[in-house]
């Protein structure tokens, strides 16, 4: 088995924690022993996070699905936005946010759960109003927590422990477009995703009936 970050390695880690006998969970509810809470932090593509929701679906597998509605990269409110939503739904996935400071934009098409986007230790932990953050106690626990950050585990691809169970519960957070586009390292892989974003804006374009000939 190799740890690299794509779709067949994801699949790999969803396979491992299944035979670790861990349930998955939501944001609903403090976490329990057994629970896996699967996040994903939706940054640069919705295609990405569709791709990913596939392989969870084909596994039998959901996840909470964090977006954005401040994103440079892709907007909730377009026509692949709604059909992103709807589409995540579908498939199993929970629909949280994911906020930049100072914003929090909580309205029907979430539930009320925050994460933020690259935050500063200042308020990284801190209190939301009327929301759940789940960068705090009870979601909240170094031990308890493993992040795919620029395709860095910390403390090595989870995937091994997850196989045996540990830790007793886990927060797992992945960013979707490390693992849906191809490459070695963060760099080659967005290089992918750029590629694949100019052939997706080129179609676009068509659509919005710009002369391309
Ligand atoms: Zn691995
Ligand atoms: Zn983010």
């Amino acid at each position: 088995m190799i740890c690299d970050f794509s779709l067949r390695h994801y699949r790999d880690l969803l396979d491992a924690a299944s035979t670790g006998g861990y349930r998955l969970a939501g944001f609903d509810r403090p976490p329990q022993p057994g629970d896996l809470l699967l996040r994903h932090d939706v940054d640069l593509s919705l295609d990405a996070a569709l791709k990913l929701a596939e392989v969870e679906a084909a596994a039998g597998a959901w996840s909470t699905w964090f977006l954005m509605t401040r994103s440079v990269f892709y907007n909730l409110d377009s026509i692949e936005g709604e059909y992103a939503i709807a589409r995540l739904r579908e498939l199993g996935g929970r629909i949280a946010h994911h906020a930049v400071w100072p914003h929090v934009d909580l309205d029907e098409r979430f539930e009320p759960v925050v994460a933020w986007h690259n935050p500063e230790p200042e308020y990284m932990t801190a209190p939301i109003a009327g929301a759940e953050n789940v960068m705090s106690p009870p979601w909240f626990d170094p031990d308890h927590y493993r992040s795919d950050s620029n395709q860095h585990w910390r403390h090595g691809c989870p995937h091994e422990q997850l196989g045996h169970g540990e830790p007793e519960w886990l927060q797992l957070l992945t960013h979707p477009e490390i693992w849906a586009y191809e490459g070695n390292s963060m760099r080659r892989s967005m290089e992918s995703f750029l590629d694949s974003d100019r052939a997706a804006r080129l179609e676009r374009l068509r659509a919005d009936r710009i002369d391309l000939s």
